[in-house]
């Protein structure tokens, strides 16, 4: 044990960020999804810590509670995924219980877009379903 040891334990995430253009590809393919929902992984920049940059849209929809295409795309492991992110049909962004049994098995940060996938009409959930913090970004 050293003077570091427990210092280094106690690391908290720190909030994260959304590069803008990659927010405005989500709400883009929300609404080009409409009345569907679309689904993608979000991935980080390795050089600018906690920044979502990037979305994997993935393809085909989800239907209704279904979450089976998440499941199919996650089984490689690939580090730079954080997350996921879907669209719902609806003014609701709060998660459904398939969203969270999908958040609980998945990833540190999910988003949820509602309509009218508006800039002001998602929002960002740890993996407990708990609303968190994320700041779009420049970029
Ligand atoms: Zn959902």
């Amino acid at each position: 044990m050293n003077f570091f040891g427990k210092k280094k334990n106690v690391k908290t995430q720190e909030p994260w960020k959304i590069a803008r253009s990659c927010l405005e590809l989500i709400l883009e393919c929300a609404k080009s999804n409409y009345p569907n929902e679309f689904g993608g992984l979000l991935r980080v920049d390795d050089k600018v810590k906690d920044t979502i940059t990037e979305v994997v849209i993935l393809p085909g929809t989800i239907s209704g509670d279904s979450h089976a295409i998440f499941q199919m795309h996650m089984r490689p492991i690939d580090f730079s995924i954080v997350g996921t992110v879907h669209s719902h049909p609806s003014r609701s962004y709060r998660p459904s219980g398939a969203d969270l049994h999908l958040f609980q098995k998945y990833g540190k940060v999910h988003i949820i877009a509602a309509k009218p996938y508006a800039e002001d009409s998602w929002k960002a959930y740890n993996y407990n379903g708990e609303e968190i913090e994320m700041s779009v970004i420049k970029r």
